[in-house]
């Protein structure tokens, strides 16, 4: 009669991303698939063991992936498009790395969304998985959809842990979720419609992992945290009515996480099963809306320990709210967990000696995070008195951050609270503002520009990594620097185009750059966090108030300016989509971290106009995946991240041009808030809707200027300029001319010089084209 400790899933790419390595030296050859097979099984061995060494009593299994659970998950329950040409059996390496990346290969872009490049058989779409930066592949259905079992994952890892000794709660994807995350060519077929032929599937499953000897399994159902339809809810009614039927010998723990059940609960708490999980830090107030709703018998698995951030917990204060849900339900009844899976944090703290100590000592990445699981378990089975020490470090490490002074300036306190609606609004209305730009840049009607950055090529990154290990001086480093800094400048002017950029050559990453130039920040070298398959991420650890003591990128704005007389824009990245790509601090709101970021931001921009910038571009490229996951969240979201932007951009004159770059293409939803954003000119992503989602600008009568891309960035292929024309034209039917520019999708940075050039002389040719034909 003890409460016990669960992981509900452990990092997968293991100590110094092993399993990223063991992939890419198998796809280029270098590692064939039993040595794949091996390294895979020698991780997942490893996590097993450190998860049981910590002192976890339900240790996942099945939460491992070669490339992504849900793709598992079609594989498992044979859900392969036919385009794959599977015949039935069991799925082999090259058709499961054809779903996952196609045979054609793959790029990712800044926000890591993926796109496919060349020829070959497509892989399955990629989306975030809920408001994660992990990326999964959406299963592809059809009506009347066959399902058949192949249970070899989930049983062989389940065999493959008891062998070492250690019996797992192996975990599934539940079936509602999986049909909700599909998607379907079939226009208006809803996948959900396919689940009374997938239940029988799910259904043998748990009977197969019944017989291997499993007694608990997690069964993941996060649509849970999402909006639902009552037929939805019937839905999972449905499918747990039968599942709990399927295999009496087992008990199943259902899983959501990431949000509050909220409308869901009463449904979710009745259902037929032994378990369920709450994700107490997004949702601390579901323990006592279940508490009101659950049968006692309910086992409750309480996730107290945030599985999406980095930050230590406070022990003492997650003991005060779980001791009284012990004593009134038993400890048996009490199940203590992270939040959600532990995939979402990076693995282990003990390795990252660079950080600042005193930071250091404010984290925990997964191990820690059980680490301190297993304290509070000690704590509610032998008294607080038993882990004594532990509880008062944690205690101790939580005061001493509250009263750091790394993390509290007082100007920056000062100066958010002295904000006035006035600081978030352009003095004057666009229409007068853009009069006034336009007599200062007498630019061409559809004026020519690019998103930033150029190819960092090998060159480049070399310099960079070389600068960074101190092989290469500062003023070596600088020079190189200017050098292509300068080129592309010369470049730009001689093909013709109309503003200019930089070319970004100094920047790593669009988020670190500025990060690195911020208080508040800090960098490690080993959290990595999986964003998907191979694709790993570091973000930012963003822990105390933020200001910027010093210009960020002024000097290279005024290099560049200095070798041309064309208009050079300043480029910046925007407050939301730092603070989206970052782990952000807990100890006050997300909306207030954004808005000292955007009065950052606005020193820069002001500092670039001082300068002698005539046109600004803030960035918000991940302004959208910052939305809630339920609609009514929306709008409170929407209206903080559009006033941290107006924050950035409202320091300045109104002869001064303020742009700003989104590259993605689902606008409908948005389009008030990018209306509300008040930017004199957006680019966006248009190139391969063939300009469709202008529709959303054009039925919100969009008031400002657009630059929608005509030039597709993700593929190497260059356009030539009929093809950009045609797209200008398709633009001019839905816009008026006048409020046109024309530019690339997104930056050139993952393209090479070769593709660039041609294809951007083109599109300046397609400009001029369509400028006679006005
Ligand atoms: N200015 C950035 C670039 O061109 C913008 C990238 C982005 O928004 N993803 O690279
Ligand atoms: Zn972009």
């Amino acid at each position: 009669m003890t409460v016990t400790v669960a992981a509900l899933g452990f990092p997968r790419i293991g100590p110094q991303r092993r399993l990223k390595t063991a992939l890419e030296t198998h796809w280029a050859g270098r590692l064939d698939a039993e040595g794949l097979r091996t390294e895979a099984a020698a991780l997942r061995a490893l996590a097993w063991r450190r998860q049981a060494d910590l002192g976890v009593d339900h240790v996942p299994s099945n939460d491992f992936s070669l490339y992504d659970h849900v793709l598992d998950t079609a594989v498992m329950v044979g859900a392969i498009p036919e385009t794959y040409g599977w015949t039935g059996g069991s799925v082999d390496l090259p058709l499961y790395f054809a779903m996952a990346r196609g045979t054609q290969g793959r790029e990712t872009c800044d926000h890591g969304c993926a796109h496919d490049v060349g020829t070959g058989l497509p892989a399955l779409e990629m989306t975030k998985w809920f408001d994660t930066n992990y990326h999964y592949l959406a299963p592809e259905l059809v009506p009347g959809q066959a399902f058949q079992l192949d249970a070899s994952r989930p049983i062989d890892a389940f065999l493959e842990a008891k062998a070492q000794g250690i019996h797992t709660r192996p975990v599934i994807l539940g079936p509602v979720t999986f049909l909700k995350l599909a998607k379907s060519k079939v226009k208006d077929f809803q996948p959900l419609s396919l689940l009374s032929a997938l239940l029988p599937v799910y259904a043998q499953l748990l009977q197969r992992l019944a017989a291997a000897g499993a007694d608990w399994v997690q069964i993941d159902e996060p649509c849970l945290a999402l909006d639902l339809t009552d037929f939805e809810r019937g839905e999972i009614r449905r499918a747990y009515g039968v599942l709990a039927h399927a295999a009496p010998r087992i008990s199943i723990l259902l899983a959501s996480y990431f949000g509050t059940y909220g409308d869901n609960l009463a449904t979710a708490a009745n259902l037929p099963v032994e378990g369920l999980h709450l994700d107490l830090v997004r949702a601390p107030g579901d323990l006592d809306a279940v508490k009101a709703l659950a049968r006692d018998s309910l086992v409750l698995s309480l996730g107290v320990i945030d599985g999406r951030n980095v930050w230590r917990a406070d022990l003492e204060a997650i003991l005060d709210r779980v001791e009284p849900v012990v004593a009134t339900r038993g400890p048996d009844r009490v199940i203590l967990a992270p939040s959600c899976s532990l995939l979402h944090t990076p693995l282990d703290l003990a390795i990252e000696t660079s950080l600042d100590p005193e930071v250091s000592q404010w984290l925990a990445f997964a191990v820690q995070k059980l680490e301190e699981l297993s304290i509070l378990a000690k704590a509610l089975n032998h008294g607080r008195a038993s882990v004594r020490e532990q509880l008062a470090a944690s205690s101790a490490a939580v005061a001493a951050r509250r009263a750091s002074p790394l993390i509290h300036d007082p100007a920056v306190q000062a100066r958010t609270k002295a904000l006035t609606p006035a600081d978030a609004e352009r003095a004057t209305p666009f229409a007068e503002r853009i009069a006034l730009q336009q007599q200062r840049l007498a630019l061409p009607p559809l004026p020519t520009t690019t998103i930033g950055s150029f190819p960092q090529t090998a060159a480049v990154r070399q310099a960079r990594a070389a600068h960074a290990k101190g092989q290469l001086p500062d003023a070596d480093y600088e020079a190189f620097l200017r050098a292509e800094t300068a080129r592309a400048v010369a470049w730009q002017q001689e093909i013709g185009l109309d503003v200019l950029v930089h070319g970004e050559f100094e920047r790593n990453d669009m988020v670190q750059y500025f990060g690195e130039r911020l208080t508040g920040f800090a960098f490690t070298r080993h959290a990595w966090v999986q964003s998907y398959g191979s694709r790993c991420v570091r973000p930012p650890i963003l822990y105390g108030d933020v200001s910027r003591p010093a210009p960020m990128t002024v000097e290279w704005w005024a290099y560049a300016q200095s070798l041309t007389d064309k208009p050079m824009k300043g480029m910046l990245t925007g407050p939301v989509t730092i603070l989206q790509w970052s782990f952000v601090r807990d100890d006050i709101p997300r909306s207030e971290t954004c808005r000292q970021i955007a009065l950052a931001v606005r020193d820069e921009v002001v500092d670039l106009e001082a300068a002698g910038a005539a046109i600004i571009q803030i960035d918000e490229a991940a302004l959208r995946e910052g939305l809630p996951l339920r609609r009514g969240d929306w709008d409170g979201y929407l209206a903080w991240a559009v006033e941290a932007f107006r924050i950035a951009a409202s320091g300045v004159a109104p002869q001064t041009q303020v742009h700003t770059h989104m590259c993605y293409s689902e606008f409908n939803d948005i389009i008030a808030a990018i209306g509300a954003m008040d930017a004199d000119v957006i680019s966006i992503e248009t190139a391969r809707s063939k300009m469709e989602l202008l529709d959303a600008f054009e039925a919100y009568a969009y008031p400002a200027q657009i630059g929608p891309g005509v030039y597709d960035i993700h593929a190497p292929r260059s356009p030539g300029a009929a093809e950009m024309l045609d797209l200008l034209e398709r633009a001019g039917q839905r816009l008026s001319p006048s409020q046109l520019w024309v530019n690339p999708d997104c930056g050139l940075k993952t393209r090479r010089w070769e593709e660039v050039e041609p294809a951007l002389a083109n599109m300046v040719a397609a400009a001029k084209a369509a400028r006679a034909a006005l």
